[in-house]
């Protein structure tokens, strides 16, 4: 810590509450040789004065949360919210996922909530931000047929599904069973949405916005205040050049898989165990027309969930294929996920940062799925053209369950992360949430008593004295 801060850090545990002013015309990147002047208390959450927030991680869970910190009335003036992305905004998952969400989908336990707020969320959320890959549509269960390359008229032998049996799944398939009508699932394509929450915060003439920050986050700064808890005071991050700190009263780690990386920035206070599960995926390109336009129309919207395929060899490695998701997309594009051959990708090798930078797809996958889709439609074996493989990862807790809440002991300090393989679709709740949590001290929307980060940590291992149980106070525990 250099001594600017340091000098910092002392005045906060002397006072124990000061007010935040920055000597920067900016509040946002302070380098380390820098100096700030004071810090809001952040164990007040009804302060007026403004509050500087950080949220480390820009994919669609951390922007969803500056989103909703930036609309809420609860904001005080003055305050201010800085996203700190190490890549780019939507550069893992939350730009290479499916989009897919279903609001009766959720199996009734603690994530109900989230995925019915946030559906419904999504709905007017996407007509206010002009979200154009947003969109309600059906979705049918694709049994695997036999191994043919015919040209088969599948609406015409499945009349009770031919409303919503797509044009271009044209080729050969098993049973079709309908999973979804078009009244309660629905797409978006992330990064449209990511992108259209950041245009909308950051409008012209709407100052203040949500400020970005490239650079990676390497650490939290905090002082310790009389209750012995720790007190957020700044955010560090590398950006390849230099290390530099963001003042902040708050930070929300929200960097997925990596979100990890936080039991060593909150001094083990917290234990984060999670898998990233990296998994491939391909996008088909539009059709085009017989002048060479794109023919958006020649797309018909229903998502498709494929059987397991043993077309391709189930035991036959590299060419077996698991249960393939099929997305056409409004834009006409064709996106594919769920191809198998995923890797497992343990809590050490997130913490050191594993597949960060890059995060290549496996070219056995690409052929395994492209040999699937075009068996199964006729019309993109025929004129069908890839347009790009990647792969992402799925931040997995061991208990599926995300981590959402305050990380005890520390204050000013939160999580969330986690959100397994419906991150997008539970993003607007998500972000709600945590925006209610942080700005009210208290969450409105969801009960996130099961998402408590410190689940997995032992209460001897908890930071602070033990007055806590998660964001919950509970008194002294001795
Ligand atoms: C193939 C696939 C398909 C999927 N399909 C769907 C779907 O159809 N519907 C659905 O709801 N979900 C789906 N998911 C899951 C969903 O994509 C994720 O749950 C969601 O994107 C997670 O969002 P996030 O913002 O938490 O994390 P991420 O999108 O992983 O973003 C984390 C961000 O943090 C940044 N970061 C990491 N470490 C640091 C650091 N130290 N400092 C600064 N920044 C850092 C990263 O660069 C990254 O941008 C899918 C996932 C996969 C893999």
């Amino acid at each position: 810590m250099n001594a600017a801060v340091s000098g910092y850090a002392l005045l906060l545990a002397v006072t124990g509450r000061a007010t935040l002013a920055f000597l920067s015309p900016s509040p946002i990147g302070i380098s380390t040789n820098m100096r700030a002047a004071s810090g809001s208390d952040n164990s007040n959450n009804d302060s007026k004065v403004g509050r500087h927030i950080v949220v480390v991680g820009g994919g669609i869970q951390g922007t969803s949360c500056a989103f909703h910190l930036h609309q809420s009335s609860h904001l005080t003036p003055g305050s201010t919210i800085t996203i700190l992305e190490s890549q780019k905004l939507a550069s893992a998952a939350s730009g290479k996922g499916g989009g897919f969400m279903a609001r009766s989908w959720g199996d009734g336990t603690d994530t109900q909530t989230l995925h019915e707020l946030a559906f419904d969320m999504y709905e007017s959320l996407s007509v206010e931000l002009n979200v154009e890959s947003y969109r309600k549509l059906p979705v049918i269960s694709v049994a695997p047929g036999p191994k043919s390359n015919e040209k088969q008229d599948n609406k015409k032998k499945n009349p009770q599904l031919a409303g919503i049996i797509p044009n271009w799944l044209d080729g050969s398939v098993g049973r079709l069973s309908p999973m979804g009508w078009g009244e309660d699932t629905a797409q978006v394509t992330p990064k449209e949405f990511v992108d259209k929450m950041m245009e909308y915060v950051n409008q012209p003439g709407k100052e203040p916005g949500v400020k970005i920050v490239i650079g990676k986050c390497t650490g939290i700064e905090s002082v310790e205040d009389g209750d012995g808890d720790k007190v957020v005071t700044g955010v560090k991050y590398h950006n390849g050049q230099e290390e530099s700190i963001l003042l902040a009263d708050d930070v929300i780690v929200a960097a997925g898989p990596w979100a990890c990386q936080a039991e060593q920035w909150f001094d083990n206070a917290v234990k984060l165990p999670m898998e990233g599960i990296k998994s491939t995926s391909i996008v088909w390109k539009p059709p085009l027309d017989d002048d060479g336009n794109v023919n958006i129309d020649a797309v018909e919207a229903t998502a498709l969930f494929c059987g397991e395929d043993s077309r391709f060899g189930t035991h036959l490695l590299p060419h077996s294929i698991r249960k393939v998701e099929v997305y056409p997309r409004p834009d006409g594009t064709v996106y594919i996920c769920g191809i198998g051959g995923s890797d497992y990708i343990t809590t050490a090798q997130l913490q050191a940062s594993a597949f960060l930078e890059d995060c290549p797809p496996k070219s056995d996958r690409v052929a395994a799925a492209s040999s699937a889709f075009q068996m199964m439609s006729n019309s993109y074996a025929t004129k069908g053209e890839l347009s790009h493989a990647q792969a992402c990862m799925r931040p997995c807790p061991p208990d599926a369950k995300p981590y959402m809440g305050q990380v005890a002991g520390w204050k000013g300090a939160y999580i969330n992360a986690g959100h397994n393989c419906w991150g997008i679709a539970w993003a607007p709740a998500c972000g709600k949430a945590i925006a209610e949590l942080v700005l009210e001290g208290r969450c409105r929307s969801v009960n996130l008593e099961p998402f408590d980060p410190a689940r997995f940590t032992s209460s001897r291992e908890r930071g602070g004295r033990g007055r806590k149980k998660g964001s919950a106070n509970v008194g002294e525990q001795w």
